[in-house]
């Protein structure tokens, strides 16, 4: 999953970029909303952290930049615990939620889990083709009964594969969903992930579309 998050408060953006990154995510950090704008437009992000008070364009034109488009990426608010009015404002600009600052990481980590949810059209928890079953709460995964513990990665691919089963994506759709700006993709991490996963799961759990990329497969 690849969070886009806008904050220019450092202290705040690296505590939540560190966080983010713990659980998996790909992170990319701007400070403004000019630098969120363009990069909204160069790059396909799965959920938006959009502080409201940013120099250049505050988060409320951020926003309403990204629904004119009909950008239905999904976005988190985050505003001070005392505005209400801020929320409001931003629900009805086509906000999917807000955290109130200062937040509890927990927190930020469960509505971003439950806004992808909602945004893949399920209303469950877990991730699942009818073989595997993935926890994005806690990263593990069950096939035929067994359940394993995932690295952060390896979540994170299998993840990105399991929200479509039966969709194919190839290396650089699987490394952009693994990777933020700045981090190191070596040229064969994703083989490695999907051989280490495979290890995990059984090797028909993710399989090879020659030349295309992996897919899970769709069970009935
Ligand atoms: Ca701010």
């Amino acid at each position: 999953m690849r969070v886009l998050l806008v904050e220019d408060d450092r202290m705040i953006g690296e505590a939540v970029r560190h966080v983010l990154k713990d659980a998996a995510y790909a992170v990319d950090w701007v400070r403004d909303g000019q630098d969120a704008l363009l990069t909204i437009g160069s790059q396909s992000y799965d959920v938006v952290l959009l502080d409201l008070g940013l120099p250049k364009k505050d988060g409320f034109e951020v926003l309403r930049a990204i629904r004119s488009r009909h950008d239905q990426v999904p976005v988190l608010v985050i505003t001070a615990r005392d505005a209400l009015e801020d929320r409001v404002r931003g629900l009805d600009g086509g906000a999917d939620d807000y955290v109130l600052k200062p937040f509890a990481m927990a927190e930020l980590l469960a509505r971003m889990r439950a806004v992808l949810r909602r945004k893949g059209g399920s209303s469950g928890p877990v991730l699942s083709n009818g073989v595997l079953t993935l926890d994005p709460a806690t990263h593990e995964v069950t096939a035929a009964g067994v359940t394993s513990s995932l690295s952060g990665r390896e979540f994170s691919l299998l993840q990105a594969l399991l929200i479509r089963p039966g969709a194919i994506l190839s290396r650089s759709e699987l490394e952009e969903r693994i990777y933020g700006w700045g981090e190191e993709v070596e040229s064969n991490a994703v083989e490695f992930l999907i051989h280490s996963l495979r290890k995990k799961l059984g090797s028909e759990a993710i399989k090879n579309v020659r030349g295309v990329g992996w897919m899970v497969p769709k069970e009935q």
